[in-house]
């Protein structure tokens, strides 16, 4: 139950009968022990996406999960490339260990958007036992240091200043060498950048060297 829903459940007026006067006042300490109740289990570690509940591929709600058949706190809301239909119906357990793969052959991320340089042990892992995260076209996945970068969140033009400063040189480096861009578009286009409308920035960091790379996709 949500705070607010617990608060709600508070306000409404109480069974109103001749011993309604008799109930004890709830406890003050009712509110702390519910929250208690709806601590989550830890998550499984990917690697190449580190915090899927922030970047948007996770959520904490309960799903009946089509890979393990269990009734699991944590459903799996990002892309799937799969014969079968599993929107909504994957636990993120299942991804980490490849048991939704294994099952169905379910892919998480577009195979042809992974540079030929990766290998195929780290493509099966990005592929296969990685949450993957909605775009609009598609974008190539990065790859530093002879690896894919780990994917960390969409951003619009404010989280880019306020939390990834240092990529918005590189990223109007990639503008201009790889796309062509140049002056008053490549700026009116990284003023745009919104994360849910778009154009949307996605943010990397390479796993090795550390850096931030950002890759920007528009609908
Ligand atoms: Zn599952
Ligand atoms: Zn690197």
């Amino acid at each position: 139950m949500e705070i607010a829903e617990i608060i709600d459940a508070a306000k409404r007026p109480r069974h109103v009968g001749p011993n309604s006067f008799r109930s004890p006042p709830p406890p003050l300490f009712s509110l702390s022990l519910r929250m208690e109740r709806v601590s989550h289990p830890p998550l499984p570690h990917f690697r190449l996406h580190s915090d899927p509940l922030s970047s948007g591929s996770l959520e904490w709600r309960p799903v009946s999960c089509r890979a393990c058949e269990q009734e699991r706190p944590a459903t799996y809301v990002g892309p799937v490339v799969a014969a079968a239909d599993l929107e909504d119906a994957l636990c993120p357990w299942c991804i980490a260990d490849g048991t939704a793969h294994a099952r169905f052959g379910v892919e998480f991320f577009d195979a042809e958007l992974v540079p030929s340089a990766v290998s195929s042990d780290m493509l099966e892992e990005l592929l296969t036992r990685t949450p993957g995260f909605h775009t609009w076209q598609g974008i190539e996945w990065p790859v530093c240091c002879g690896a894919p970068a780990s994917f960390l969140e969409p951003v619009g033009a404010e989280q880019l200043r306020a939390r990834y400063r240092e990529v918005e040189g590189p990223l109007i480096g990639h503008l201009v060498h790889d796309l062509g861009m140049s002056g008053g578009a490549l700026h009116a286009l990284i003023a745009a950048l919104d994360r849910d409308r778009g154009p949307t920035a996605y943010v990397f960091r390479c796993l090795a060297c550390g850096t931030l790379i950002a890759r920007i996709d528009r609908p």
